[in-house]
């Protein structure tokens, strides 16, 4: 320790003693006062481009809403969450009892593995996608077939319809697939739900689903009574920019919406998330307005990319893979050191790295660190 800082403290020791233990206390001493402590020098601050989350938060109603929760704070909130059960069910043309709520989306794999698998049953999904669904299986004891992403890394439904057989309790369908942000198109899906033995159950995943622009894309929320074997979840992570109160749902069938309701724990969302998506899903231009500043900003991180010759992949979502050339854990580090934070190293595509879409400040701060760490003619 210094002279100087030994000085200091001797100093501040004395100080405090006449003022009563003030200095030395200084949060306590402005909390007795009622007066904000002045904020700790906190780390530098980072941009987070790593976990595909929407830079721009909650809307200001989502946020007015969750405000005006206090109210409630005190009280288990049964009615909020029949309120955000039929705001969801009536958003998607869906009887309420259809709708299964979770702490996220997450949550509902984790309540689709422990319904639909067990020990001697089998999980199907590509590699690489999301892998919550492969690591919640493995608590349930299920065996997971991982079917390798095409060479222009998207889904290989037919040898995942291949994989399929009496035991196979889950079919994984990320679509948008993350981390290639690749889509299945409506005319695979279809020829996919005619293959996959009715007897399992088709969980497709639509994190993303708001940001895709392809025309040959659908939802299949709409499809569940043609092919009852369907669950579909969504988030309000997302488009909705809440991923930090944490709310998520799936669309089944009745019978299916019971089985998954039978694994989850009772009151698993609060008052404050309840009410702001409902706000969310009440304001008819939210998600337009999302999409189109986080779509514009991914447009032109793109034109960027491309025009430094680098090579991805064509992204329909809020994140974008880029190849670098090389193991991208050096280059994982390297953006951290820098103070931005991309996306983990994905064992199947160690060469690959993936960047959420940020404000456009943040994707330049991106784009001026990616061409320092990987030169442009290096990630070819
Ligand atoms: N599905 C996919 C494809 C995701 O990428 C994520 C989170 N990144 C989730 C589900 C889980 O999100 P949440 O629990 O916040 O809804």
């Amino acid at each position: 320790m210094s002279q100087g800082s030994l000085s200091r403290r001797r100093f501040a020791g004395a100080l405090s003693a006449a003022l009563g233990g003030a200095l030395v206390a200084p949060a306590r001493a402005a909390r007795a006062a009622d007066v904000p402590p002045a904020p700790a020098p906190g780390p530098r601050p980072v941009v987070n481009l790593s976990s595909n989350e929407n830079p721009y938060g909650p809307s200001p109603g989502a946020l007015e809403a969750m405000t005006r929760s206090q109210a409630v704070a005190g009280r288990y909130p049964d009615e909020d969450e029949t309120r955000a059960i039929e705001a969801i069910a009536r958003h998607h043309g869906v009887a309420p009892e259809r709708v299964v709520l979770g702490c996220g989306s997450g949550e509902i794999l984790r309540l689709c593995d422990a319904a639909f698998l067990g020990p001697g049953r089998t999980v199907i999904s590509a590699e690489p996608t999301f892998e919550a669904v492969l690591l919640y299986a493995k608590v349930t004891k299920a065996e997971a077939v991982k079917v390798p992403l095409t060479p222009d890394h998207r889904h290989d439904l037919a040898a995942m319809a291949a994989a399929c057989d009496q035991r196979t309790g889950l079919v994984y369908v990320c679509n948008p697939n993350n981390p290639t942000g690749t889509i299945v198109s409506a005319e695979e899906m279809r020829g996919f739900l005619a293959r996959v033995p009715r007897t399992a159950v088709v969980l497709v995943d639509e994190a993303y689903h708001h940001f895709v622009e392809s025309p040959s894309y659908s939802s299949v929320v709409d499809w569940i009574p043609e092919h009852p074997n369907l669950v579909v979840t969504r988030t309000f992570s997302k488009v909705y920019g809440m991923a930090g109160m944490r709310l998520g749902y799936a669309v089944a069938t009745e019978e299916n919406a019971k089985a998954l309701q039978a694994q989850a724990s009772w009151s698993n969302a609060n008052a404050a998330v309840l009410a702001a998506a409902v706000a969310s899903l009440e304001d008819p231009t939210l998600v337009a307005r999302q999409k189109q500043r986080l779509n514009g900003t991914r447009r032109r991180l793109v034109a960027e990319l491309l025009r430094d010759e680098r090579r991805i992949i064509p992204s329909e979502t809020n994140f974008v893979m880029i190849h670098v050339g090389r193991d991208v854990q050096p280059v994982v580090d390297a953006f951290k050191e820098r103070g931005i934070r991309v996306g983990r190293r994905f064992a199947a595509m160690p060469d690959w790295l993936r960047v959420t879409v940020g404000t456009p400040e943040e994707t330049d701060a991106f784009l001026a660190a990616l061409r320092e760490i990987v030169p442009a003619r290096a990630s070819a």
